[in-house]
């Protein structure tokens, strides 16, 4: 487990240290198909536990979370870079749920659904917050709260709270691990303007939470002017060909492997 400093923070937004891949691990959630949720990477220990136990309880309660079925899917965990300088996404102790239906900024879920996760969040006591109630809403994000980090790791309060959920507590976890199946790789689309369909979409969620500042795109499916223009910015900030056209290389700037 090494941590590090990420645009001259070693701590992210929650109080948790940031950290490399290496702290890391890929959370299972049952039920779902998992090769769609590869990109579901937290922070290992008490932080994991109660992540997955959250992931869980979404995907049974609310919603399923492999609603995209494409590539790794639209559920994404821990990242190496950020648009926001000390986003939790960068400690591990952050996820985004169905990315595609949520856009950052906006406010797009149903009333029942932000009902159902309001019972969720009560359930498990103060430890998730989540990014609907930010002024600048983002429904897709949960994150473990403020004050369940303690020096490099979990408080005593996400510790007890990790335990109980291990010894059945709210009935989400299996008492034994299961294992998870390795997604196979998959070949991204090259896109340029007038491409359209799901790739597109994820590439515009994808946009907008990588690049922040400068993407704020609807997420359509719909690769219009507004799309090319934020793929040339990145292209331009990379050093890469600025064409406008999606391909290896700009995936990648767009950190998708
Ligand atoms: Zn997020």
């Amino acid at each position: 487990m090494t941590f590090r400093t990420a645009y001259g923070n070693t701590h992210s937004e929650n109080g948790w240290r940031i950290c490399n891949r290496d702290a890391c691990e890929r959370i299972y959630v049952p039920g779902a198909d998992n090769q769609f949720l590869a990109a579901m990477i937290v922070r290992s220990g008490p932080s994991e536990v109660v992540l997955r136990a959250w992931a869980i309880w979404y995907h049974r309660n609310v919603e399923r979370l492999d609603l995209f079925k494409s590539g790794v899917g639209d559920d994404w965990g821990w990242s190496a870079a950020n648009d926001v300088a000390d986003s939790n996404h960068l400690s591990g102790t952050a996820l985004d749920f169905n990315a595609v239906q949520y856009p950052w900024g906006q406010r797009t879920m149903p009333t029942g659904r932000k009902q159902k996760i309001r019972e969720g969040l009560n359930l498990f006591e103060g430890n998730i917050f989540w990014g609907a109630d930010w002024a600048r809403a983002d429904e897709m994000h949960f994150q473990l709260n403020g004050g369940t980090a303690s020096g490099d790791g979990a408080s005593d309060k996400l510790k007890a709270f990790a335990r109980r959920l291990e010894s059945g507590h709210l009935g989400l976890l299996a008492a034994s691990p299961v294992p998870i199946p390795t997604p196979a790789p998959v070949a991204r689309p090259t896109l340029r303007r007038g491409s359209t369909g799901g790739e597109v979409a994820y590439l515009q969620a994808q946009l907008n939470r990588m690049f922040a500042s400068y993407s704020k795109l609807t997420v359509d499916g719909d690769f219009g002017p507004a799309t090319e223009s934020v793929v040339r910015e990145v292209q331009r900030r990379s050093s890469l060909t600025v064409d406008g056209i999606v391909g290896p290389d700009t995936w990648r700037a767009a950190g998708v492997k």
